[in-house]
């Protein structure tokens, strides 16, 4: 008997709005698939947030003992600049500035994103394809799509006619847009446009002679649309039809939408039967983003090394932040909930590691068996990590009544605590610490601290001697010191 066969998971599906019971296609078996980045540039925090909110789902469902297939994918080529359906490919406009080959830009921030994942503690996907290497899989598709009709071809670049496919199918479903809706609110085609309608998306674009990013087709040399590598990585990986895709709510239009057009074209199926999408994790109530420079990067919160932050917070912690909020909410970041959420991560895994000491008696004054429930049916409801973490102090305040000697313990109960505990706290929310343990980071910032506080005792009795001696120093051993008007903060 595998635990999924005891738990009930009610998802939000996208496609139709409501709370679903959870039931895979395949009994013990699920194929999720999540749209990867985009490597031409360094994963901000708003990124990592929605690929952690699927790695905790991806392991929930381990947890259950589902078999899943999570395919999450590399955006290598096909994505334009401020993903629009003309100008320049993302990649190709970074190589071009940096002089460098695409396929180094493409390396280089490949190798960045996984260094990433692995200090957030990411499980590996199952497969993690990239669109470059599925060129063959979009052409087959671009010509399945022309001989249905759904699609045409102009000057060497090939469009899915949303019209046409509207007639016989319902473009919008996904993002709740009407097509007519959608033609009235957009600017008339110029004479210079390929495309029959303003909607119409590419599926693949004529490459101009200085498009270094091309490939052979029936067309012409060209590259494939963005949306279509989707199309062509999830159906090999998972078939024509699977159980999850997920992505940021920022991809359900026109990303997704396109994708269910493609897949619904061409084989004449919904591709997905529960469409998830992750919330944005904003900076200064605005979604964080690369583009506008209103990001913080990874690197930056684990030094501490950016304006808005008062010193550093360890990827589990971070992990941790993510946590306390529903993934389909959403986040704000700033540096005063960071330091609240570290106080509670600090008492979380405090009171998780103390298990093991807790005094035994002959009998247990709280019901660890209902307690274990209802941290089942917090994730069981949507995936809701804030209520489980509620729950998980519940927990917490029984430990703490053991210590005190106010209430007991059997033997037999706090081993069920500990692996309960050990169960939702590392493997289903991820919070292992990789980078030295909490309790390190959290006395040396109280070490930190008590020399902020000597230097400004030195400087108030004009002993700079000593003050400078404090800042140097921390600085050779790699602690930066800064000033400001809120008072001395630090970064590693
Ligand atoms: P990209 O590399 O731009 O294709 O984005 C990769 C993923 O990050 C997509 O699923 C986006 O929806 C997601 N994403 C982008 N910005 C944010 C944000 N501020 N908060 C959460 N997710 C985001
Ligand atoms: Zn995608």
């Amino acid at each position: 008997m595998q635990l999924y066969q005891e738990q009930t998971i009610r998802v939000h599906n996208s496609l139709t709005g409501k709370k679903e019971t959870f039931v895979p296609i395949n009994e013990g078996h699920i194929g999720m698939y999540v749209c990867g980045p985009t490597v031409y540039s360094n994963v901000h925090l708003g990124n990592c947030r929605t690929f952690m909110s699927f790695d905790m789902i991806f392991r929930y469902f381990r947890h259950l003992g589902y078999k899943v297939r999570y395919v999450r994918n590399i955006t290598d080529a096909g994505h334009l600049v401020d993903d629009a359906e003309d100008g320049e490919d993302k990649i190709a406009k970074k190589a071009r500035l940096e002089q460098l080959e695409p396929m180094e830009v493409v390396q280089r921030y490949t190798v960045d994103f996984h260094n990433i994942l692995e200090k957030f503690n990411f499980l590996p996907p199952s497969i993690e394809p990239t669109a470059t290497g599925h060129i063959i899989e979009q052409i087959e598709i671009i010509k399945d799509i022309l001989e249905k009709g759904y699609a045409y071809e102009v000057n060497g670049s090939v469009y899915f006619d949303v019209v046409r496919f509207n007639e016989s199918n319902e473009y919008g479903k996904l993002s709740g847009r009407k097509l007519e809706d959608m033609i009235a609110n957009t600017r008339e085609l110029t004479a210079q446009d390929d495309k029959k309608s303003p909607q119409d998306f590419a599926l693949w674009k004529k490459a101009e002679p200085e498009h270094i990013m091309r490939w052979p087709s029936p067309w012409g040399d060209g590259f494939p649309g963005w949306h279509l590598e989707c199309t062509a990585m999830s159906t090999k990986y998972l078939g024509e039809t699977f159980d999850i895709h997920g992505g940021g709510m920022d991809l359900k239009f026109p990303h997704h939408e396109c994708e269910i057009a493609q897949a619904e074209a061409s084989n004449g199926k919904s591709p997905v039967k529960y469409w998830m999408h992750a919330n944005m994790l904003t900076l200064n109530g605005k979604k964080m983003a690369k583009s506008t420079g209103n990001s913080i990067l990874p690197g930056e919160i684990f030094s501490g090394e950016n304006d808005i932050l008062s010193k550093p917070f360890s990827p589990a912690m971070v992990r941790f932040f993510m946590m306390q909020a529903h993934y389909a909410s959403i986040l704000d970041i700033s540096n005063d909930a960071l330091l609240a959420s570290e106080k509670g991560f600090n008492k979380l895994m405090d009171s998780m590691n103390s298990i093991k000491l807790l005094p035994v008696g002959n009998k247990t004054d709280f019901d660890i068996e209902a307690w274990r429930q209802s941290c089942y049916d917090a994730m069981n409801d949507d995936f809701n990590t804030p209520i489980l973490i509620a729950k998980l102090f519940d927990a917490v305040k029984h430990i703490n009544l053991i210590k005190e000697g106010s209430e007991t313990i059997t033997q037999k109960d706090k081993e069920l605590l500990l692996e309960t505990m050990q169960n939702f706290v590392l493997d289903i929310l991820g919070l292992e610490d990789k980078q030295g343990s909490s309790v390190d980071s959290e006395k040396l910032s109280g070490v930190v601290e008590l020399l902020i506080q000597l230097r400004k005792e030195a400087r108030e009795n004009k002993d700079f001697t000593t003050s400078d001696k404090i800042r140097d120093q921390l600085a050779e051993l790699g602690i930066q010191l800064k000033d400001g008007k809120e008072g001395t903060t630090y970064s590693l």
